[in-house]
Order: C-alpha cells, then structure tokens, then sequence
C-alpha cells in the first residue's frame, strides 16, 4: 500500500513550459522482484544526467552549478521582480538540460540583468561555488556571463540551416570546436568503408570528435575509464544491482551486454546488446538506457544519454498487437512502389507501457512513443521494440481537456464536436501505426547507404512513419480489427493532423524564426504539400480576420497522403539526397510571417503553455534492517524544484569547471 496518494496531474507553469506528474498505475500490482528491478533501472535512468547536460553544451554544468548556488543561498529579497526573473530562468534551463530551449534550440535570453547575477554571486558564502584550481569568482563570471546573456555566442544547439557550416555554428558538443563539418564528414565517410557494408555498426553515436596535439581528428569514447567514464560506472553499478532481479534468462543477457557495452565502448557490442534487447519480449518491465537518439547532432550520428524503465500495461497493449499481428498485411497493402516494401515484415513488437523514471534526454520533456533500434540492419533482420507510453499520453490528454487550444482553431462547431469525440482514440492509434509500423516499414534499395539523407534524414523518416499512420487510419481494416468506432472517426485526426502542421505548432515558434526540429519540419511538410498538390481535399480560409484549415474532402485527402507516402519511400528507399532538400526545404522550414503572428496573438489570448514535461514519482526502498528490500514505495509530492536539486546533488558524476 501507498502511504502517499496526494497525486495531482498539473503542477507548475512559468515561461512557455508546463510541468505534469504521471501515475505509475498498477505499481503496486507488480512482484516484489518486478519492483525491485525497476528500483535499480530506474537509478540506472538517473545517473547519467550529467552526460546529458555536457553533451548539449560544454557550458551547460558550470552554469548550472552556478544558479543552482545562487539559488539556494541568495539572501535577498526572494520576492523581488530580478529575483524572480532569476528563478524563471533557472526553472527553464532545467528543463532543458542546458542553456539552449529543449525544442527550438535556440538560447534562453534571461530576463534578469548581468549586474543582478555578478551581485549575487558575489554575495555567495565562500565554498559554495566548485571553482577550479585557482579561479576567482570574479573569473568564473566573466567567462560564463557572455555566455549567459549575449545572444550571439553559442546561439544555437543545434543549427540545420542549409548552406551554413553544421558544426561550427552549432553550440552542442558532440565536435571539438574549431572542427568543420567538412572535415567530420571526411572522418566518418573513411571509417565507414572498414567493416561489413550489411551490417555497419552505427559510427560514431557515442564518441566526441577532438583533434589531438598533431591535429589529427580522433574520437574520445564514452565508457567506463573513458569520456563520461564516472557516470558510467554509476550506470554499471546500478545495472548490476539490477541483474539478480531480471525477469529471465534473456533479460539478464540483456543488461550483461550491456554492462560489456558501457565498459568497452565497442560498437559491435552495442549492436549485440541491441539484438538481445529485441529478442527479449517476453519481460513485462523493460528499459532503455544509454547513448540512443541523434536528433541533437546536427549530423544525425552522435546519440544523446536518456534512461527510462517501464513496464507493460496489458490491456491496453492488446491494441497495438493487433496491428503489429497484421504488419506483413499493411506491408503489402502500403501504397509504396513494391520494390520498397519488406517481402518479410518480421518481428514488430508492439505494446502499451507504463513510463516509471524518466532519465536523461527523456526528461523532462518525454517523447510519447518509443521505436528501437535505430541501427536499419538489426531492424530488418531482427525487428524492432515499439512501445507507446500510456500514462503519458494520459497525463497530456488531462491537460489538454482544459486548454481550449482545440475550441480556438477548429473551423466549426460541428468540427470541434467530431474532433472531441474521435480525438483521444484516433491519437492513440496514430501514435501505435507511427511507432509498430510506419518506421519498421518499407527498405532501402541495395547499396543505398543509411544515411545518405544527412541532415534531412531525420524529417524524412518522421514524415514516412506519420505518412503511414495516416493513409491506414482510414482503411476498412481499422474497423475489421475493431480499433476504431465508425468509419468517420479518422476524420478527426485528419482534420488535426492538417490544423496542427498549418497552423497550431507555429504557437511553438518564437517570431523570426524558421521551423528547425525534425518532427515540426515533417507535420509543416505534410500539411503543406497536401494543401499545394490536393487544393480539392483541404484549403485554408479566413473567418472575422482569424484563419482556419478547411477539410473538404476526407477520402482525397488520403489519397494525398497515399501518394505523399510513396513519394517520401522513394526519396529514403533510393538515398535520394536532393529531392529529400527540396521537399524539407519546400514545405517544412518556413514561416509566413503574418499568420505566424495572427497564430501567435490567438495563442497568447488563451494563456497557455506550448510545451509539457514530467516531474518524476520517488521510489524508496523499504529493508527489514538486514539489507533485504521489503517493499518499493512510491510516491509523488516532490516539487519540480526539490527535484531538480536533489537530481543536482545526489547524482552529480562530471566535473563543474569550465574546461
Ligand atoms: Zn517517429
């Protein structure tokens, strides 16, 4: 039983953030030992925030270091307007594990003053500050305070702008500075020719790239008695803590590989992990743990640290099995030309989980669906894990029935009726045909290299994965299977999916800027495209001075999608670099600057927040006074800022200076 059940859903709102909890339901239904094991791969998730941090930007742990001192030591007036301005930022750079917003990537600007931080830091009781051998308050700031408030150094994460040098006006810190994308490029394209060209290892996803004193480029490895090498350790630590527990023979293989992948750092080894990860389907709790997306690159091959377990919802998984035992079907259905798709389509595994620690680059700010591997060898010849992540979704779905994000830019009465209506079920089955089959669909055509998209790879494969999801919704088969109410029902989420590429993620765009994250660039480049090749299907049109997308023909608009879906296949099936810009270039990265405003003042009208993310639950382990764990509790209370601190202290692996 659970002493505390003070659980709320909503918790606090500053800036253009919102933080949720999420409830572990059925926790106390699981065996002591189930616990157990999520006890430890939930530590396992947490000690490897610092990794995180360093990667996003070489700045982000001394800055941290320091707001969090100023933070918890400032002695003067907390209720002044600087002050608060201060906490704002703080709380911000939180969320984003660094300096740079987590989605737009561009730098937060505080809104307090340069004066009011070296005032207060200066007035910080001595010893609070981890200052370097020889380094004065003094210096500290005036290292970290342009680097704090001029918006011109380290001014993006992670820039995708076309022509521009990737690297050197990238702010992330995967590539020594001073290293040219050029010259990066070179490096990888000469490691990839050594190898099997079947079953390439993913180069270079968990290493800097550092040039050495004779300025040769070489790469610093993540592993233990490496880069990272104290955060690791931890890792290992905590994973074998975990190992007694596991649910059988193949779950311990699983986290052994593992173990034998952070110690060495051998890429082989992590394709072995990946293959004995994929194999095991038979364990209800499951994590993922290590070096895993490359979305922060701005070359797609170095993958940021994110830690998660979970464990499987039963119920609810019976949704996405069904789909997944239907995989070779939609495979052979697909509207793709039929040397792109899968003869076999083998291994989709598919389920409902419940999240129970986010970690890393999961946290705060979750993805709500999760498909791996990424290596497309392994994926073909052994599948891939899907999961969609229930108590997530659930906890954004009571957020949003509050928002009135939805009675705003829905076209009509009668549309926003449909759309509520239909809404949560056809999210979640988008969100399951997304995951289970869009991205394990379709192959590429012998010889093609993987990432010969570059930097347009990541939109691309979005776009065939939602692509997918949307010409199926709308098939008979989602009735014959039961998924879905009515043969109107994928409506709604035609209808949104069209609303929210053309007009309600703008509200997630500061002004003047482009759209830069792959998963915007590819809901911009469907809506868009659709609405250029199908002016029959859907058309924007303008009501008393605000616009609305208007839906006229759902059956043409999925013919659209169909045809879209083939066209994108073709580009990632054949390697086709150009016409993968163009498209991207075409469709997904502008702003029309007038409805970007108009959007934006209708938005702000409604005072809400644009982005959500998760303060996580707190398992304490009970003992019998013998060392033997008795129970696992859970509880809820922790406020995001206690949460943040303590994460700062106790789990604390990288050094603080600046380097
Ligand atoms: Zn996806």
């Amino acid at each position: 039983m659970s002493i505390q059940d003070t659980f709320v859903f909503t918790d606090e709102k500053f800036a253009d953030l919102q933080l949720l909890r999420y409830q572990v339901k059925g926790f106390d239904q699981l065996t002591l030992r189930q616990k157990c094991l999520i006890y430890y791969l939930s530590e396992a998730a947490l000690w490897g925030r610092d990794i995180l941090w360093d990667q996003n930007c070489r700045c982000n742990l001394p800055v941290r270091n320091l707001l969090e001192a100023i933070y918890k030591h400032y002695a003067g007036d907390r209720t002044e307007q600087e002050f608060q301005d201060f906490t704002v930022y703080l709380k911000r750079v939180w969320f984003s594990s660094g300096i740079h917003h987590h989605y737009g990537c561009q730098k937060i600007i505080p809104a307090f003053s340069e004066a009011f931080l070296r005032q207060a830091a200066s007035q910080l009781p001595p010893g609070v500050l981890k200052l370097a051998e020889g380094q004065t308050v003094a210096h500290l700031l005036d290292t970290l305070c342009p680097i704090i408030f001029s918006p011109h150094i380290l001014a993006k994460r992670v820039n995708q702008a076309d022509g521009e040098d990737l690297l050197l006006t990238s702010a992330c810190n995967y590539y020594e500075e001073g290293i040219t994308q050029q010259e990066a490029e070179q490096f990888y394209t000469r490691q990839k020719k050594d190898g099997d060209p079947d079953r390439p290892v993913m180069h270079g996803m968990n290493s800097r790239l550092v040039r050495r004193a004779d300025g040769r480029l070489a790469e610093d490895t993540y592993r233990s008695g490496g880069l990272y090498g104290k955060a690791i350790d931890h890792i290992i630590r905590m994973l074998q803590a975990a190992l007694p527990y596991a649910e059988n023979e193949q779950q311990k293989a699983v986290i052994s590989t593992l173990i034998s992948f952070y110690r060495t750092g051998d890429l082989h080894t992590f394709d072995r992990y990946a293959i004995e990860w994929v194999a095991d389907t038979a364990s209800q709790v499951d994590f993922v743990n290590g070096f895993t997306e490359v979305y922060g690159d701005p070359l797609g091959l170095k993958a940021s640290w994110e830690g998660y377990a979970y464990f499987t919802d039963a119920e609810a998984s019976t949704r996405a099995q069904k789909l997944s035992d239907n995989a070779q079907w939609f495979e052979d259905h697909s509207p793709i030309n039929p040397a792109y798709r899968k003869p076999v389509c083998k291994g989709v595994s598919a389920s409902v989980v419940t999240a129970a620690m986010l970690g890393g680059d999961l946290y705060p700010s979750s993805a709500i669906g999760i498909n791996l591997p990424n290596s497309n060898w392994i994926r073909s010849e052994h599948g891939s894990k899907s999961v969609t992540i229930g108590n997530l979704i659930h906890a954004y779905d009571e957020a949003a029935k509050t928002g009135g994000m939805l009675k705003e830019f829905v076209i009509d009465e009668a549309t926003l009726q449909m759309v509520t209506q239909y809404n949560a079920c056809c999210d979640s089955l988008h969100t399951d045909l997304h995951e289970c089959l869009g991205h394990g669909s379709g192959r590429l055509r012998p010889g093609v290299d993987p990432d010969a998209l570059k930097a347009y790879s990541s939109t691309i494969e979005e776009a065939r994965a939602d692509l997918f999801g949307l010409y199926y919704i709308a098939d008979k088969k989602m009735l014959q299977l039961g998924l879905l109410p009515c043969k109107e029902a994928y409506q709604a989420q035609y209808y949104t999916y069209m609303m929210n590429g053309l007009i309600s993620q703008l509200v997630r765009i500061e002004p003047g800027h482009q759209i830069e994250e792959a998963h915007m660039r590819n809901r911009a480049l469907i809506a868009r495209w659709t609405l250029a090749h199908a002016p029959e299907a859907a058309r924007m049109v303008k009501r008393e001075g605000k616009t609305y997308v208007k839906v006229t023909d759902y059956p043409a608009l999925r013919t659209a999608f169909g045809t879209l879906l083939a066209e994108v296949q073709r580009i990632k099936s054949e390697g086709d670099y150009e016409a993968a810009r163009l498209l991207v270039e075409t469709y997904g990265v502008q702003v029309d600057a007038p409805l970007h405003q108009e959007i934006r003042q209708r938005y702000q009208a409604l005072h809400l927040a644009p982005y959500k993310g998760f303060i996580n639950p707190r398992y304490e382990a009970q003992t019998d006074g013998q060392g033997h764990i008795t129970d696992i509790q859970v509880t809820y209370g922790e406020p995001y800022d206690q949460q943040m601190l303590r994460y700062s202290e106790q789990y604390a692996t990288l050094s603080h200076s600046t380097r």
